[in-house]
């Protein structure tokens, strides 16, 4: 990739850098992500926790609750506690929060999702997929991302 992304956390503290291109950009308006933001849906570029290099600080993780019971890793910077980067169910894979990237308007979404609970003053572009729920990956992701994930459970199961 020739210019890698970065972004950070509002005092600085908390600087990271993602190495790759994102495997693909969610927004999801889904309740827990309106909660989470306080705003009307959450802008998560998807990525191999791999590529997401930590320039300085560490962020601190916070077990957020979701309504179906689990728990969500959200990563926070200690000092302004501005959320840069979550965690669902893999380890493997982080959710960058778009708006903390230096140029949040370099990704847009590829897809939008949970969009039962969008709130009704959003409208959805024409041309970006859009799902009431979730989304079959073959239907959304690009080839490469694709190949990306599969890799990335062969070294898991490896
Ligand atoms: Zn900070
Ligand atoms: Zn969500």
């Amino acid at each position: 990739m020739g210019d890698s992304r970065e972004g950070g956390c509002a005092c600085g503290s908390v600087r990271y850098r993602l190495t790759d291109e994102p495997l693909v950009v969610h927004c999801c308006h889904c309740l827990n992500c309106q909660r989470q933001t306080g705003s009307a849906f959450a802008v998560n570029v998807v990525i191999e926790t791999d590529f997401v290099e930590l320039l300085s600080g560490e962020p601190h993780v916070v077990d957020v609750p979701r309504d179906d019971g689990s728990t969500q890793q959200v990563y926070r910077c200690p000092g302004c506690q501005v959320a840069v980067y979550s965690r669902y169910t893999w380890p493997e894979l982080r959710y960058v929060r778009a708006g903390t990237l230096d140029d949040p308007a370099s990704v847009s979404p590829d897809v939008h999702i949970f969009t039962r609970s969008k709130a009704p003053w959003v409208e959805l572009p024409p041309d970006v997929p859009a799902f009431e729920i979730y989304y079959d990956r073959d239907d959304v992701w690009s080839d490469a991302s694709n190949a990306r994930l599969e890799a990335l459970i062969a070294r898991q199961d490896a």
